[in-house]
């Protein structure tokens, strides 16, 4: 067992990030393939690993632990025999815990952050910005820990009581994306554990250090061995899923990523019927109406758009601009995202990085040039960044966006906005709800009716009026229709783990 994986502290990112330095890029840092389980670093039995490369460079960082299925049914397991202890704790207990996991993430932030910014790309302010969102999560559920309890309800049965208690669902399956390495993965873990439950997280493939950084400070704020788990897959990680999705031990799983997997773990999770939250993909509408504060809705825009890169899944898609404020809009819009400077996320005054692998720039250039092609107009960016490495793509603004477009249908998960022309509110509700998908929504306008309207009438989970930044522990977040179902953050986060038993006293 090694005390630390050389995961946070042979740091080394906070002394070397700022310089680039060579130990920064030196693999064997990140060539020990272990993954956390029952509070130990463990290989996979397999000895198979797989690579992590950094989206800027595309230069190896390292090699990470290919978990298959045997090797998750002993996580799961572990998890199994810590449930069993862990859910007795008292709220209180269970809220140390994770205050202490918060008190040193932020202890920790900058070599979070240089980590995330390593694996993902996003440059050094957005991943500080990312590991305070992330701890805030721990703070945030610490405190709903000790404050979780039932009901006394008046039974309508004569000299019978009725009492709710809460308790917590049991093991949890967690598999998470790479556009958040921590956050995604606190978001989840937070609420489990305020309310008793232990975990077996699936990290993301393109960016594991950040999860096993979490699980290192785990072990530091003595996390019981088996509540936290950490475990990492590339090319295993259907099997992984399987194994999660299926193992009659698992009663939770909280999935989130892209809608066609969702769909298939909830397929999976069937035969067991586990309770499930699913965070999908959106195709979020932003909407400026002919009253917003234009400047205002500038920034909001640019801010919901362009913020790691497109790279967020309540990321604006579709701009709809009002007719009569479009040009004004498009041109103020079109200036900023011109003063943005693209490049390697550790180099001071870099704004957007890149994007993380080849298969997102293939598809951000083919929604370019099938809007070109139906006749949209390219004011600005639209081609690739091969100078300054394999994934940068440049930050584009269309105009003349249609709704027959591959963009309009599908979200570009990428540095593209395009701008929708329309001329009345009916009109942009309706393109706005028409898309499967209902995650995120965005409009600017300082109508008072109209603000309760829209806000009432646009068929998302989650909407900004006069805002494009909305993710705040302390709001739930969440979609409909095929953005998927459950919400994490706030107290409905918390409920999201816990099932509620009815016990009735009779002979009162
Ligand atoms: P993805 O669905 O391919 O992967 C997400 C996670 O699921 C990864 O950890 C991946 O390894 C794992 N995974 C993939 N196939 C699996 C399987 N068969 N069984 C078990 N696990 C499996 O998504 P992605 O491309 O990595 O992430 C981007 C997508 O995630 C976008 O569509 C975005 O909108 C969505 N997203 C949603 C939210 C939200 O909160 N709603 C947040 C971030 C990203």
């Amino acid at each position: 067992r090694s005390a630390l994986p050389a995961i946070v502290n042979s740091c080394y990112y906070s002394r070397f990030s700022s310089t680039m330095g060579p130990k920064l890029r030196d693999p064997s840092l990140f060539k020990q393939d272990v993954c956390y389980v029952n509070g130990e670093w463990v290989k996979a039995r397999s000895g198979k690993t797989f690579e992590v490369h950094d989206p800027a460079t595309g230069q190896l960082i390292g090699t990470c632990p290919e978990f298959d299925a045997h090797d998750t049914e002993k996580a799961i397991e572990t998890a199994a025999v810590a449930f069993d202890e862990f859910r007795h704790k008292t709220g209180r207990e269970r809220s140390k815990l994770l205050r202490k996991w918060y008190d040193l993430m932020v202890e920790n932030a900058d070599d979070l952050a240089a980590l995330i910014t390593w694996e993902n790309g996003k440059p050094t302010a957005d991943a500080k910005g990312e590991v305070t969102y992330a701890a805030n999560f721990f703070e945030w559920f610490s405190e709903e820990a000790p404050r979780i309890y039932g009901n006394t309800i008046p039974s309508s049965v004569p000299g019978n009581r009725v009492l709710t208690l809460k308790e917590p669902v049991g093991v949890c399956g967690l598999i998470t994306p790479w556009n958040f390495p921590a956050a995604m993965i606190t978001r989840k873990v937070g609420p489990a554990l305020a309310v008793g439950c232990t975990v077996v997280c699936k990290a993301p493939g393109e960016t594991p250090y950040t999860p096993l950084a979490l699980a290192e400070l785990a072990h530091r704020a003595g996390i019981p061995p088996g509540v936290v788990n950490v475990i990492t897959a590339l090319h295993a990680t259907p099997e992984v899923g399987q194994v999660l999705t299926t193992h009659p031990t698992v009663r939770k799983i909280s999935f989130t990523g892209s809608t066609p997997v969702g769909k298939l773990l909830m397929k999976q999770c069937s035969g067991t019927l586990k309770k499930l939250s699913l965070e999908l993909g959106g195709n979020a509408p932003f909407i400026v109406f002919d009253d917003a504060d234009v400047d205002l809705a500038v920034a909001g825009a640019l801010a919901s758009k362009f913020r790691s890169s497109g790279q967020t899944c309540v990321c604006a898609n579709r701009l709809y601009v009002q007719r009569a404020v479009y040009d004004e809009f498009a041109a103020k819009f079109a200036a900023k995202v011109r003063d943005f400077t693209v490049g390697n996320g550790f180099q001071p005054g870099v704004t957007h990085g890149p994007l993380i692998h080849a298969r997102a720039l293939d598809k951000v250039e083919q929604h370019v040039r099938d809007a070109e092609g139906k006749g949209a107009t390219v004011v600005l960016g639209g081609r690739r960044m091969p100078d300054l490495g394999p994934n940068f793509f440049q930050p584009t603004v269309l105009t003349g966006v249609t709704a027959d477009m591959a963009l309009a249908a599908d979200e570009t998960f990428g540095p593209v906005a395009g701008l929708f022309c329309f001329d009345t509110e009916d009109e942009v509700v309706a393109m706005a709800n028409a898309t499967p998908v209902g995650l995120a929504g965005y409009f600017f306008s300082r109508d008072v009716h109209r603000v309760h309207r829209v806000a009432e009438h646009l068929e998302v989970g989650m909407v900004g009026v006069n805002t494009g930044l909305i993710s705040d522990p302390a709001a739930p977040f969440g979609g409909v229709k095929e953005s998927g179902f459950g919400r994490e953050g706030s107290l409905y986060g918390v409920g999201e783990y816990m099932v509620t038993k009815m016990v009735t006293y009779g002979g009162m």
